[in-house]
């Protein structure tokens, strides 16, 4: 049986944040099957990745059954030592996770061409998800207040290849500038994290109630600004990984009494989740002991009312630049703007919402980096080469198997017979990175910060071949 309310705020006076009192805590939180998920806990969290399907076909096998390109492998390998993945052809993510993509379904969005935001964006796993899941003409913003967190997401968009997605550093409270404005708001919020506790020993070492009650303010002041940016009409994606109700469904209370409909996020029995019971509101939750993932919660929220048709950009302005455009597929496309020596390219009709976004927002990426200045000429962003908007075509190409790749990827030179210009490294027919032709050899040009660093695997090599 689940704990009176009293017991509950007993309890979260005590100090104790390890192994018995969070244990205490989930049983006030679920009664009896506690037990089962606290020995789910002590398991070994499933391995999963996310394909690209822009990018490759990937393994078929172990499908995750609420996201067509979530695959379960059956052992964690060594990702690092896979040239794949640092082509961005797929991403190593945790499976309750990818139901962001039952929950645009719900919305209706899949496929459609919006204006959307992710405003707790890093380390880039839903927003790289968004990307597919959402119309390719659609305007994604990555939004993350985090520095540091921010040059993850930002390596993890570009390795994706995402073209219509611009990377933003702003805090919430920025949106006021932007009322009414997206179509879609997907807010992963930063939460108690007991979802993550078997996957992620840190969260379990940080769980204190008093956290959850920090979250729960940070939680509020960020739904507050999502929901007045968010269009009439519009939809927010609310979601967590922990099973607190004062982070979830009393969150969601709050905007149901501003008028905020929820629309359920469709799940199948057999996937295992859980629906909320809480009144008026339709959320989903997912546990490690029913389902094959961590845990998570998610809810999809509709705004009241019905937005004007936003006016988009028909035509674009002769521009500069000729040659740069060449490197992108459907020149005419594009609009390109420079800022600190590099050149960005965003889909034209966005041109004046751009203009809006960066009056508001911080932008610090308006658009895939296509080239950058050096020595007074342009020369291709390493992210172009990564870039589904690349026309491959407009290079020479250096074709590696996974040891050349794995070379190229340490910041070793290649060697050539006749190297010139400019080459564009390919493995697997995935675009990796660019070569500086030097005669007896191509010259690297993987970006430093990327390189890899560790000499032995210490877990098996993968074999796509073996699990597909
Ligand atoms: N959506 C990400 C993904 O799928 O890879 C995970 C996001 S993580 C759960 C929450 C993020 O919120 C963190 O990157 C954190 O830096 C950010 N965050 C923390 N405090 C915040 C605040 N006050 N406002 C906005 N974002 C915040």
């Amino acid at each position: 049986m689940a704990r009176s309310a009293k017991d509950r705020s007993e309890r979260k006076t005590k100090p104790s944040v390890h192994g018995e009192a969070f244990e205490a805590h989930l049983q006030d939180l679920l009664g009896e099957s506690s037990g089962a998920l606290i020995a789910a806990l002590g398991t070994v969290s499933p391995t999963s990745i996310r394909i690209n399907p822009v990018k490759w076909v990937g393994p078929q096998a172990s499908p995750i059954p609420w996201c067509a390109t979530g695959r379960y492998l059956d052992q964690r390998p060594a990702f690092t030592f896979d040239p794949l993945l640092h082509a961005g052809a797929y991403y190593v993510q945790e499976a309750s996770s990818m139901l962001v993509e039952q929950a645009v379904r719900a919305a209706g969005l899949q496929g459609r061409d919006v204006l959307a935001l992710d405003l707790c964006a890093a380390p880039g796993g839903k927003t790289t998800h968004l990307c597919g899941l959402l119309g390719s003409g659609s305007l994604l913003v990555a939004n993350e207040i985090d520095r540091k967190r921010r040059s993850v997401l930002q390596e993890n968009l570009w390795k994706w290849g995402a073209s219509n997605t611009v990377l933003g550093g702003s805090a919430p409270s920025d949106l006021k500038g932007l009322p009414s404005f997206f179509d879609l708001i997907l807010v992963d919020a930063p939460c108690s994290g007991e979802g993550m506790f078997r996957k992620d020993p840190f969260a379990r070492e940080q769980w204190s109630p008093a956290l959850v009650e920090q979250c729960t303010l940070v939680q509020r002041d960020i739904l507050q600004h999502a929901w007045n940016a968010l269009r009439p009409g519009g939809h927010l994606i609310y979601s967590t990984c922990t099973w607190e109700e004062a982070e979830n469904e009393e969150q969601l209370a709050a905007l149901v009494d501003l008028g905020a409909v929820c629309v359920p996020v469709p799940v199948d029995p057999t996937w295992g989740m859980v629906r909320s019971t809480s009144p008026g509101i339709n959320a989903v939750r997912s546990y490690p002991h029913l389902t094959r993932g961590e845990g998570f919660f998610i809810a999809v929220l509709r705004k009241p009312g019905e937005a004007a048709e936003r006016l988009r950009s028909k035509h674009t302005e002769p521009q500069e630049h000729a040659q740069v455009l060449t490197w992108l597929g459907r020149e005419e496309h594009w609009v390109l703007t420079e800022r600190d020596g590099v050149l960005y390219a965003t889909d034209a009709q966005w041109g004046p919402t751009l203009t809006t976004l960066t009056n508001a927002l911080r932008i610090l990426s308006p658009g895939v980096p296509v080239a950058e200045r050096k020595g007074g000429e342009w020369r291709p962003h390493p992210a172009l080469a990564l870039s589904t908007a690349l026309n491959k075509d407009a290079f020479q190409h250096i074709a590696v198997g996974r040891a050349g790749a794995l070379d190229y990827l340490r910041g070793a030179s290649l060697p050539a017979v006749e190297a010139k210009g400019t080459g564009l490294i390919m493995h697997d027919g995935c675009g990796l990175g660019w070569a500086q032709g030097a005669g007896s050899r191509w010259n690297n040009r993987w970006p430093t910060p990327w390189r890899i660093r560790a000499h032995q695997p210490s877990a098996p090599l993968v074999s796509w071949a073996r699990s597909s």
